[in-house]
């Protein structure tokens, strides 16, 4: 009864949005059965379940550069050859590397006790036998960029600023300013170290780790930094146009219930000391690279349609949601279409992204390695939000490409999915360098409820795993991916087709 309903509901918002568009879009009836069948058989499917259970198992952890991801990329040759992938390449990049060391952290004063931290993706080490200093606290981001030059000397910034649990991730952004960049602008006033509240919704003693952002002349140009940072900047880091800022001092995540700690302290009105030791930093350049199989096209083998996951994990837990799920996703739509009687119009790309975690190296490097192929890429999409159920499907398309994903999302309906946005939707965070460069891209948005619990945490494993909603993903994006490539409509709007002509 309740899929009917939705299915009722979806197919009067859709003929209302159609009725301003232009004329509704025609699916075959074939065409449209067959997409239902594929998602009827991905919802029975365990491919997926055991391709994540397989890479989380055999490989594990495999930080990106480092010789697990070599066995990963290795591991996904094997994996898409024996499920029957034509073209399967790796395709290598070098990259700067960075490695996690030792650990540890504790509050010395006013109450001596160790606490539950780790090391941000980029982090400096500390000097032999660690470093203790003085907590600033800053409740939030803003307030750090409002102390000013010097404010800091000799001491630790501290900024707490909490995610808020929501859905669609929207909390993520704005806690993880001080993720990104906390590191500049408490370095830029002097500070000795920066100790974040883990960017993630849980109340465990699980710090989250992850990258720090590198600043560009062009995104201080665009205001990403402070001004005492961008002075900073310019006095530090004089040749940071080539070689990008890195940091000078060690930057750690606490956890929840660490951070609350020092929180309460704080509204104590006590004077907090803290005593960092880490010994991460940059090791000499590595290689990383993507894995990729293709399902070729029955009539238009050129127009190529990208899906995907990243390969690689943060190297604490074992990637089951970030992104083993993706990947096992993605690979198993991608299976499901390949046992067809025959297969769909354009090609099927699947890639399994290297390096995403460190700065989507590995999306940076397919959209330059393929630049000149862009323009025959009609649609592009990675499954990169966890493995909770997929409820809505956005896109960013022609109009006439946006017509027919709104009958898309007619056949998606019943199986809990609703039409999203139908404009800059982007596709996932490898895809955003091929979007920058024109190509449309969808979005099958998962429920992201409890990804910040497990993100970029040791406890990221495939026990967290639901395999009726990673079927439910296999089966919606079995159906659009299909119906992507075998639809005859152009994703790409008129002005992107002549520039590439
Ligand atoms: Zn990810
Ligand atoms: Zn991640």
């Amino acid at each position: 009864m309740r899929l009917v309903t939705m299915a009722a509901i979806a197919a009067t918002g859709l003929g209302a949005a159609g009725a301003a568009a232009q004329e509704d879009f025609v699916i075959p009836d074939t065409v449209a059965a067959t997409a239902t069948q594929l998602a009827d058989t991905g919802l029975e499917s365990d491919l997926a379940w055991n391709i994540l259970e397989s890479l989380t198992t055999e490989i594990g952890p495999r930080l990106g550069g480092s010789e697990a991801e070599a066995r990963a990329r290795d591991w996904g040759v094997q994996m898409m050859n024996e499920l029957g992938f034509e073209n399967v390449r790796i395709e290598t990049f070098e990259m700067p590397y960075w490695t996690r060391g030792e650990m540890a952290a504790s509050i010395t004063s006013p109450f001596p006790q160790n606490v539950a931290a780790t090391a941000l993706g980029g982090s400096a080490s500390t000097p032999q036998g660690g470093l203790t200093g003085e907590i600033v606290f800053f409740e939030s981001f803003d307030a750090l960029l409002e102390a000013p030059a010097g404010s800091l000397d000799g001491r630790i910034a501290y900024v707490n600023d909490r995610m808020v649990r929501a859905m669609n991730g929207s909390g993520y952004g704005p806690a993880n300013r001080k993720r990104g960049l906390g590191w500049l602008e408490a370095q830029a006033r002097g500070a000795v170290g920066l100790v974040i509240r883990s960017v993630g919704t849980d109340s465990h003693r699980m710090p989250h780790t992850g990258n720090m952002s590198r600043p560009t002349p062009r995104s201080v140009e665009q205001g990403a930094v402070s001004d005492v940072a961008a002075a900073y900047l310019q006095e530090a880091y004089p040749d940071f146009a080539n070689e990008p800022a890195q940091s000078q001092i060690p930057a750690i995540a606490v956890s929840a219930p660490d951070a609350d700690q020092i929180e309460r302290i704080h509204a104590m009105g006590e004077t907090i000391q803290m005593h960092i030791h880490t010994t991460g930093g940059w090791q000499e350049d590595t290689v990383s690279g993507n894995v990729i199989g293709e399902i070729p096209g029955r009539e238009l083998p050129d127009e190529i349609i990208v899906i995907g996951g990243h390969l690689d994990s943060w190297d604490e837990g074992t990637g089951a949601v970030d992104d083993g799920a993706g990947v096992a996703i993605t690979v198993a739509a991608a299976r499901l279409i390949a046992d067809l009687p025959r297969n769909p119009r354009r090609t099927i790309r699947v890639v399994l992204f290297g390096s995403e975690e460190v700065g989507l190296l590995g999306g940076f490097d397919y959209a330059s390695r393929y630049a000149d192929s862009l323009g025959d890429h009609v649609l592009a999409s990675e499954s990169d939000f966890g493995a909770g159920r997929v409820w809505r499907f956005s896109s960013s398309v022609s109009d006439e490409g946006t017509a027919a994903m709104d009958q898309v999302g007619r056949i998606l309906a019943p199986y809990g999915v609703v039409r999203g946005d139908t404009s800059g939707g982007g596709g996932g965070p490898d895809i955003i360098p091929m979007a920058m460069q024109g190509v449309p891209t969808f979005r099958l948005e998962q429920d992201g409820t409890d990804y910040f619990d497990l993100h970029h945490t040791p406890d990221d494993t495939l026990d967290k795993v639901d395999p009726a909603a990673l079927a439910q993903n296999v089966a919606v994006w079995a159906a659009t991916v299909y119906l992507a490539a075998e639809l005859e409509v152009d994703f790409r709007t008129p002005d992107e087709q002549d520039g590439h002509d």
